[in-house]
């Protein structure tokens, strides 16, 4: 579903009706690219933060978590390269006063001309039928080979002048490759310009020696500087993993796309500490490794792509991202890098300390290297909300609001609706209630018709809802209402806990 601008504005106001995310400081006119989660939105979070730390440090005996302070030693930004290279190169339209990251304006550039090649070979394809041969097609069609030529040219320039620094040369690119302006459609550019992306805040009070600190843009360097720590504390060996999930902040300089880009956001982070030479197989392990975790949670593998880095930033001898179809089309979720002993090696040079592991199997000690697995919590929130919204047509033609969020992430597991508010179903349903609420997030309802009910249920994304009838008071048995098809089985409430244990076990694969 690629561009759903439409559906994209339902998504975002189905999540603040419904309390899932509201703007921040809303009252006073909301503050750019700042978002508050709701009653519902701060349970999904939670579970999406759950799911992955269970999948992360707890099933796996050789990876730790931490939680590290967002302030740091403000040198730990130089040895990490983020105050001399966090930029973004920007450029403004003069016309829309809009302003665009330069590389993806040029990336948006030649997406376009891929697109193009990828209409030749599917119309080749329907054309030749079962004897087309791709490969063949791709390397001899001279239309193909023409797009792909124009490709490798404004990659090759673009990159060169990126890592250069060359700003008056990419103004150049763009206007000889006849970017236009998403918005005023103009192609009356400004200068390119960089911007560092880090926010930057006092320690001490001014009059004493006050201390510029920067709030941490990712979470990493904070596993990186207590390395050290967890290793002997926690007696670690090669290869090991340290995860922390936290706070980030970046002052994003194009900040739109609701909780997609955010100035303040979480990440929810792993670094995997391994001998040199093998970061490459580990690199390959935790690619596959973080996909089968998204796939765990029954979304249609099309949704998901990876995208392998060609520039690679200056710590990577390898990246790749995990993408997602958002309904602004596929755009990065999450990112595993082999960072090589970069960072390590970086603090080790700076603070002056060794950070080394002496490997007993090789009786050698070295900098270990690093690969990291890194996903963006509200992005994920972003991906999972987006993929279950869903507008149904039903038969007696009413629309039904529905969001198919995957059972173990949603924010209520179980609704309890007696039928009617008398006798005694209030009571026998707050009994069920109380029985389940220890290991569920439950909600009790007893207000409006049931089919109201149902629908409030649905618009929230719940998976099940027990309704208490008469039948229940004779028989000991409930309904359950299955979210997804709204179809209903008859259940003993004394099998219930049996029932939703085998329904939220989590599929580990
Ligand atoms: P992008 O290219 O989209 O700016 P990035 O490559 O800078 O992302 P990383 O530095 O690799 O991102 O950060 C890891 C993850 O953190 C990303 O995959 C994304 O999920 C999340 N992330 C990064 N920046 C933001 C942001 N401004 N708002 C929300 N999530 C973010």
């Amino acid at each position: 579903m690629a561009n759903n601008e439409e559906l994209f504005k339902k998504i975002i106001s189905h999540a603040k009706e419904y309390g899932f995310v509201f703007p921040s400081s809303e009252i006073y006119d909301g503050l750019s690219a700042v978002y508050d989660y709701g009653q519902y939105g701060v349970e999904l979070k939670n579970n999406i933060r759950s799911y992955w730390w269970k999948w992360m440090v707890q099933y796996n005996e050789n990876i730790v978590g931490i939680d590290s302070a967002i302030f740091m030693h403000p040198t730990i930004w130089k040895a990490s390269g983020h105050v001399d290279a966090f930029n973004d190169p920007m450029i403004d339209n003069k016309d829309s006063k809009k302003r665009y990251r330069a590389d993806v304006l040029v990336e948006d550039h030649i997406a376009k001309i891929e697109d193009k090649i990828e209409k030749e070979v599917t119309k080749a394809s329907q054309r030749f039928g079962e004897t087309f041969d791709e490969k063949l097609y791709r390397e001899t069609n001279p239309r193909v080979s023409e797009y792909q030529n124009k490709i490798d040219d404004i990659k090759s320039r673009f990159y060169t002048m990126l890592d250069k620094g060359e700003f008056d040369g990419i103004k150049t690119l763009i206007e000889e490759l006849g970017i236009v302006c998403p918005v005023s459609g103009s192609k009356n550019w400004t200068e390119v310009r960089q911007f560092n992306l880090m926010f930057s805040t006092q320690m001490g009070s001014v009059s004493e020696d006050s201390n510029t600190l920067y709030l941490r843009p990712e979470t990493a360097q904070g596993i990186f500087v207590n390395f050290l720590n967890v290793m002997k504390s926690g007696r670690m060996k090669v290869p090991f993993g340290i995860a922390q999930a936290g706070k980030a902040f970046r002052n994003e300089i194009v900040a739109r796309q609701f909780i997609f880009r955010m100035r303040e956001f979480e990440q929810m982070e792993m670094q995997f500490f391994v001998r040199p030479g093998e970061e490459l197989k580990w690199y390959e392990y935790w690619k596959e490794h973080r996909m089968k975790w998204h796939l765990s949670l029954g979304i249609a593998p099309s949704k998901y792509r990876f995208h392998v880095h060609e520039k690679l930033a200056h710590y990577a001898n390898a990246a790749s991202d995990i993408e997602f179809d958002f309904p602004i089309g596929f755009k990065e979720l999450e990112g595993i890098h082999s960072r090589t002993d970069f960072d390590l090696n970086a603090h080790q040079q700076f603070s002056g300390k060794k950070l080394q592991y002496f490997d007993p199997e090789t009786n050698e000690s070295y900098v270990p290297y690093v690969v990291e697995t890194s996903i963006g919590l509200d992005r994920m929130f972003l991906a999972i909300l987006s993929n279950s919204y869903k507008e149904e047509k039903l038969e007696d033609g009413s629309i039904r609001e529905v969001l198919n969020i995957p059972p173990i992430l949603a924010p209520v597991k179980i609704a309890v609706l007696p039928l009617i508010k008398k006798d005694g179903l209030p009571e026998k349903a707050r009994q069920i209630f109380d029985m389940l609420k220890y290991d569920y997030m439950c909600q009790f309802d007893e207000k409006d018709a049931i089919g109201r009910r149902y629908r409030r249920q649905d618009a929230i994304g719940t998976p099940f809802c027990i309704t208490v009838d008469n039948e229940t008071l004779n028989e000991n048995t409930v309904t359950v209402r299955f979210r997804d098809t709204m179809l209903q089985d008859r259940i003993v409430i004394e099998n219930l806990p049996l029932f939703f244990r085998e329904k939220f076990a989590i599929n580990i694969g």
